[in-house]
């Protein structure tokens, strides 16, 4: 470098530092504001001047230091890139001393071994867990005494002050997650008062010194979790520790130095980089977060944040910090909804810890505080529906549209007159959506015959991989599952089941074991987990020993009796009597949902006896604009076959998923959605740290696929567990393929859902995906020779066809994926080739409706049944029929005989010839 350049830039060096107060200034000047000292890292101390003048801190990333006597030894003790973090630290937190360390929790550690046995503690109760944690420890394990407290009213530490006895006094203001504040001045000058040997200890984490700066406070010690704003972008951990008084200083630089958690030389320096931006982030943050907490507040929900008018500790916030932060949290009335909202957020993380330039959404209870346990909670009155937000630094309006759309799509919030209102609670809600489903009590009679069906599912990619976390996607399949009931009149509920061993079943409704049967009311939901007493009861005293029946038949009668005495108790309605006959075209045990599809129908049937759900009135006659003469003209084109209202649809699926946890234990929800809902979803097992539940693949193209059935019986069971015990002696290995087989569900996904993508080229990547996955289930062990042969038979010229096996594997079933223009003859042939080797093939489309109603409306059932369309007629003679339309109780009659014997092949055709079928 020219020699007059370098003379330039180092009078630079000797600008003052700027701090406020600097004694070497000649003339006053203003001292500099906050943002401005964040922004500006200089270390007047002239030893820590780089001699290369680098206008960033260089990272000294070196464990030793040559020499003797020299500052810096080994960087355990000592670091120049930390040294200028706790200088300017210090610099911002009106501190003496600072130290930079690893974590929050190592600072609270460094700060806590200042305690001895026999030492009390008063600590807040609506503190971070992982602090609850560490008290927790040091009260088990250390003969520590620690008071769990509600700091927010200063008075109530006076009764555990004990002169000689409280060492320490820990504070959080607000509190994390709840917003509560507290007093830090008032306390900390009670503490002096009456204990003056406590030191006064504040978390600031939610604040950072730019909003608030406890040591002007009479605070002795703060500590800052310096993972959250101070660095800003969740790139690193760090705990900071402030304090003036030299003797805590040198009490925990002796700590810090014995345990070895200073921050190392690289995160000194990212930490210092995040810091010159704090200032400039938290003004978003906080502006950001006033909007979104207006918002909720607005609709009607808890909010908990100070900035807010109504909030009791306001006015002592503002008397203490700067800014109201921006954490703020919400309450919904309902666990479950607040867990609808959280998952259907796309802008908002879901993560625990805040302070990053993203937003965050989470649910305290099962994240971040989930060390507590639920009494404590509850104890420490934190609600378990409660949301956390922690707002970034993203365009605020972004962030309210996301929101509003998540509780929109949640059913939190709901549209009217142009405004978004809230729907009061979860109750009202399910009160409010029970009304909505009975429109009309009289609407149809209670005896009156109901057709339903639903479909099965293919896993088309992640199978296996979605125990472990990874995304899974599933359609589908048009073979359904058919359910029929017709009344009777002689107080018996009847069920035939004809797919698995033709088996019949009758019970005197009187006779049921009602006195273990708890009653779901209607408008509430079925808890999370089954009622045993009543599993019991149907099992010994309803249902015949279980070894008398074939396991299926068992769990299909008991499924069935669970749901039909939680919906149809006495209590609040009569108990329907009736004959419920299932068929199938779906093939039993293959993998292919054949037991969602049964839960659903069951469901639905049970649902509509019971009158828990009704289908919406038909519009009303109107003047038809092309017939303005016909008074009574019904536009039925626009009653098209999506009538399910999705309200009932959630309805059907709630009670298909209990179905299935009686069939299943503990399923993941995933077949029963598909069979309710149709279409193809993406589904994220929870507890893997990424968002979690199901997607619905919006715009997915129905797709043709020949399911081949291997007939080759499987054991899922010890097939999940081969692959878990396979991940556990070679982690890397599995971990690659799960890796990998994630990325091929998201490039399906992606695929699938845009528009952009023509058909051919959409095929071309499912054929590619399919071939891949595949070859990774193999590595995983769970292929079969029999799907193997299904693969190669279906690769052989001329067809070139992609196979892959779908759901446990091992057996079941194999899905091989048909182009639009395959050719018919081809087709044929394969088919033919594939039986001739005992397999069983069935063409099918995927991605199609979901849970169907055969139309009560005559209006549907007379324009549409066309019994000449019948391949087969039925061996039952029919009971005369009216010329044009036939009554509805002879049509339960008609449907009831007909339904019986109409050959396999023919069912579904049959079936669709009904009349009209309504879908969701
Ligand atoms: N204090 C508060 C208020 C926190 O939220 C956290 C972390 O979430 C901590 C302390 C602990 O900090 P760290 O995770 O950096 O150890």
């Amino acid at each position: 470098m020219d020699p007059s350049t370098k003379s330039q830039y180092s009078s630079r060096y000797d600008l003052p530092t700027p701090e406020p107060d600097s004694p070497s200034l000649s003339r006053s000047r203003r001292p500099y504001s906050f943002s401005t000292l964040c922004a500006t890292v200089e270390n007047p101390n002239s030893s820590h001047k780089d001699q290369h003048g680098s206008s960033s801190v260089p990272i000294y990333q070196t464990a030793t230091f040559k020499g003797v006597g020299g500052e810096y030894d080994y960087t355990r003790s000592g670091n120049p890139t930390r040294t200028h973090l706790e200088h300017h630290i210090a610099k911002i937190s009106s501190a003496q001393h600072a130290f930079a360390v690893s974590s929050g929790m190592a600072a609270l550690d460094v700060i806590t071994r200042i305690l001895k046995p026999g030492s009390e503690v008063i600590a807040g109760d609506d503190i971070y867990g992982g602090t609850n944690r560490l008290l927790t420890y040091l009260r088990t394990h250390m003969g520590v005494t620690v008071h769990h407290i509600d700091t927010t009213d200063a008075n109530s530490i006076i009764p555990y002050l004990r002169p000689g006895k409280t060492a320490m006094v820990l504070l959080e203001s607000p509190t994390n997650p709840l917003l509560k504040i507290i007093d830090i001045a008032n306390i900390s000058a009670l503490v002096k008062e009456r204990c003056e040997d406590a030191v006064v200890v504040v978390d600031n984490t939610m604040m950072s010194p730019y909003l608030q700066r406890p040591l002007e406070h009479g605070a002795d010690i703060v500590y800052d979790s310096a993972t959250k704003y101070l660095s800003g972008h969740h790139d690193l951990m760090a705990g900071v520790i402030t304090c003036n008084r030299d003797d805590l200083a040198q009490q925990m630089a002796f700590t810090i130095n014995s345990v070895g958690n200073a921050l190392s030389p690289f995160d000194s320096f990212l930490l210092l980089r995040g810091i010159k931006t704090l200032a400039i982030r938290m003004d978003r943050q906080q502006s950001s977060a006033l909007l979104v907490a207006q918002m909720l507040s607005k609709l009607g929900f808890k909010t908990h944040y100070p900035g807010l008018p109504n909030h009791p500790g306001k006015e002592i916030h503002e008397r203490i910090a700067d800014g109201y932060g921006a954490v703020l949290s919400f309450e919904t009335g309902d666990k479950e909804l607040s867990e609808q909202i959280v998952g259907a957020t796309r802008l908002w993380g879901i993560s625990v810890s805040f302070g990053c330039v993203n937003s965050l959404i989470s649910m305290p209870c099962v994240m971040s505080h989930a060390s507590i346990d639920p009494a404590t909670r509850a104890e420490r009155g934190l609600p378990e529906d409660l949301i956390r937000l922690c707002v970034g630094i993203e365009d605020p309006s972004d962030l309210l549209d996301d929101l509003q759309h998540a509780l929109l799509e949640a059913g939190a919030i709901t549209l009217a007159a142009n405004d978004f209102v809230r729907i009061p609670n979860a109750v009202n809600k399910a009160v409010e959506k029970l009304a909505n489903m009975q429109p009309r009590d009289d609407a149809f009679p209670s005896d009156r015959a109901w057709f339903v069906s639903a479909p099965g599912k293919v896993i088309l990619f992640g199978e296996h991989a979605v125990v472990h976390g990874v995304t899974a996607l599933a359609a589908s399949v048009d073979l359904r599952c058919y359910g029929l009931s017709s009344p009777r009149e002689d107080g018996r509920v009847s069920v035939r089941l004809t797919n698995v061993g033709d088996h019949y079943h009758e019970w005197d409704v009187d006779e049921l074991p009602w006195d273990a049967a708890t009653p779901v009311v209607p408008g509430d939901s079925h808890g999370e987990v089954l009622d045993q007493r009543l599993l019991d009861a149907i099992t010994q005293r309803a249902l015949p020993p279980a070894d008398q029946l074939p396991p299926k038949t068992h769990g299909a009668l008991l499924a069935f009796l669970y749901l039909y005495m939680s919906i149809s108790h006495k209590g609040f309605r009569q108990r329907p009597c009736f004959h419920f006959q299932v068929r199938s075209t779906l093939p039993v045990g293959a993998g292919l949902g054949s037991s969602a599809a049964y839960s659903t129908c069951v469901s639905t049937v049970l649902l509509l006896v019971n009158k828990r759900i009704s289908l919406p009135p038909l519009p009303q006659p109107s003047r038809s604009p092309t017939h303005p003469e016909d008074p009574g003209h019904i536009h039925i084109s626009h009653q098209g076959r999506r009538a399910i209202p999705p309200a009932i649809a959630d309805e059907i699926n709630q009670w298909a998923f209990v179905a299935e946890k009686v069939l299943h234990g503990n399923p993941s929800g995933v077949d029963n959605s598909v069979s309710v809902f149709g279409g193809a979803l993406a589904y994220t097992r929870p507890g893997f740290g990424k968002k979690s539940g199901m997607d619905p693949i919006q715009g997915f193209k129905s797709l043709k696929f020949l399911l081949v059935d291997s007939k080759v019986p499987r054991d899922t069971k010890k097939l999940v567990a081969g692959v878990a015990a396979k991940k556990m002696e070679e982690p890397e290995v599995v971990q690659k393929i799960l890796d990998a087989i994630q990325s091929i569900t998201d490039e399906a996904r992606r695929a699938l859902a845009d528009p952009e993508v023509s058909r051919e080229d959409l095929l071309a990547a499912l054929s590619t995906l399919i071939d891949v996955n595949h070859a990774h289930l193999i590595s995983l062990g769970v292929s079969h020779e029999s799907l193997e042969v299904i693969r190669r038979r279906t690769a052989a010229s001329p067809y070139g066809l992609s196979t892959k096996l779908t759901g446990a594997g091992g057996g079941g079933c194999a899905v091989t994926l048909v182009p639009d223009n395959f050719p018919t003859e081809h087709l044929q042939e394969l088919v033919s080739t594939l039986m001739g080797d005992d397999f069983q093939p069935y063409l099918t489309a995927v991605g199609g409706s979901g849970v169907g109603i055969l139309s009560p409306y005559e209006v549907h059932r007379s324009l549409e049944r066309d019994r000449s369309e019948l391949m087969t007629p039925p061996d039952t003679p029919l009971p005369h029929e009216a010329e044009d339309h036939v009554t509805l109780a002879n049509a339960g009659d008609v449907l009831k005989a007909e339904f019986v014997d109409v050959p396999h092949e023919e069912f579904a055709h049959w079936a669709e010839s009904q009349g009209r079928w309504l879908y969701v």
